[in-house]
């Protein structure tokens, strides 16, 4: 084990059992910052799901509960489409009992009903970003968040590289505190892969651009030797062939980001670590539309200028397989393809389906990549699925989340 970085902070942080919450006012940081259907009811409830038992626990040990979150972006204003009334109504079915409500995030309205609420009581505060001050981590606001709680509790792994009032202004300000169930498992198997890498580690990367994830593909290679392998795909890949002078035709990339692509394949080259780019692809005209034709990639290929590489192909798939069968761990961000439309989601699938199947510690980290594992069914089969999309990548970088510092005792 290495004792350093995230490990050694989270071994430092309290712990949720030791804190004296009994009849006290606990504020609980959460994500439920959930996708909402057109007529606003929860699409996806797993956010709200996974801070369940951080909520269950504190209720059985009689806190008297505020709950926090934001939701979109409302932008510093009211905005009652993003009303988290939705989220109260299935947290309140979710926990059988009553959630109350109040329309304000903070106000002399919210400090009457928390200090009404009793023991095993639940108050959901309204969107925290209907108030500027969330985001401006403004003093003020963050010091009446303080006033209306004895305890902080941060459940919030997909808002902790957010350095926002609710995430470090009020933990500062509240001594008691610590994370939640979920942000500490988050911590631990991010962690796990961050500071105790184990070989052969394979980490796949795709998604829609090179841009996006310079840093976190550097930062994977530096901690990748001899054996391990970087399997890249979706948009990403096709700027990687265009650096090889594949001609891309329409293809989503990034013509400015070739210099980049080479710099990531020298380096890894340089430690040993393999590469594999699609040796085929699944093409298109229109997203929205099936595929027209899929085709073996050489260096000399040229797509038409009206054709899209949408989608990795079988063969692609079948290399990537063998590659994450081998891993004692791997690390995944980023769908394969456009998995939005099926015609292009099949590389995507494949991939989720070896990753299912690998015997090593799995982790995927945010964002698209998790929507395509839970809707095909493979989620219970991967040992650790983020809450988190740029917070699991910043934790990948290997940096140390602001709301995470927040927590250590002063
Ligand atoms: P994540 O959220 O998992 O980090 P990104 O946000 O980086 O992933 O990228 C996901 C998006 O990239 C999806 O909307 C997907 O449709 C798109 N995408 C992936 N591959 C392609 C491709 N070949 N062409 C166009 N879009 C793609
Ligand atoms: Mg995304």
């Amino acid at each position: 084990m290495n004792p350093s970085g995230e490990d050694a902070l989270l071994a430092s942080l309290p712990s949720l059992a030791s804190l004296d919450v009994h009849n006290r006012r606990v504020l609980v940081r959460v994500d439920f910052n959930v996708p909402l259907r057109p007529d606003r009811t929860v699409r996806d409830d797993t956010r709200i799901v996974a801070a369940l038992p951080t909520i269950r626990a504190l209720r059985e040990r009689g806190a008297r509960l505020i709950l926090a979150s934001h939701l979109g972006r409302p932008k510093g204003q009211v905005q009652p489409e993003l009303s988290l009334e939705p989220v109260g109504s299935l947290l309140a079915e979710l926990l059988g009992c009553e959630i109350r409500l109040p329309d304000e995030v903070i106000g002399d309205a919210v400090r009457k009903l928390v200090l009404d609420t009793r023991a095993g009581q639940i108050v959901l505060l309204e969107n925290l970003r209907f108030h500027p001050g969330e985001k401006a981590n403004d003093p003020e606001f963050a010091a009446a968040l303080a006033d209306l709680c004895d305890l902080y509790v941060n459940d919030a792994f997909g808002a902790c590289h957010r350095a926002h009032a609710s995430v470090v202004g009020v933990p500062a300000r509240v001594h008691e505190r610590a994370p939640g169930m979920l942000l500490r498992r988050e911590l631990e198997a991010l962690g796990r892969v961050v500071y105790t890498p184990e070989h052969p580690f394979v980490a796949v990367v795709g998604g829609a651009k090179v841009s996006d994830k310079l840093t976190v593909l550097l930062a994977v290679i530096s901690r990748l030797t001899q054996g391990d392998s970087l399997l890249i795909g979706g948009a990403m890949a096709n700027t990687f062939l265009a650096a090889r002078g594949v001609k891309v035709g329409a293809s989503l990339h990034e013509a400015d980001r070739l210099s980049d692509c080479r710099t990531v394949i020298k380096r890894a080259e340089a430690r040993g670590v393999h590469i594999e780019l699609p040796v085929d692809l699944r093409l298109g005209t229109n997203i929205q539309g099936a595929s027209t034709r899929t085709i073996a990639v050489e260096d000399d290929t040229e797509l038409d200028d009206n054709e899209m590489a949408l989608d990795i192909g079988p063969d692609s798939v079948g290399r990537f397989a063998a590659r994450i069968r081998t891993a004692k761990m791997l690390f995944w961000n980023g769908p394969m393809g456009l998995f939005e439309n099926p015609a292009f989601a099949r590389g995507t699938l494949g991939v989720a389906e070896a990753v299912a199947a690998c015997p090593g510690y799995t982790v995927i980290g945010g964002g698209d990549s998790v929507a395509a594992v839970r809707e095909n069914g493979l989620a219970e089969r991967v040992d650790h699925i983020s809450t988190g999309g740029g917070a699991s990548l910043e934790m990948i970088e290997g940096k140390t989340l602001p709301g995470v510092t927040a927590l250590q005792p002063s």
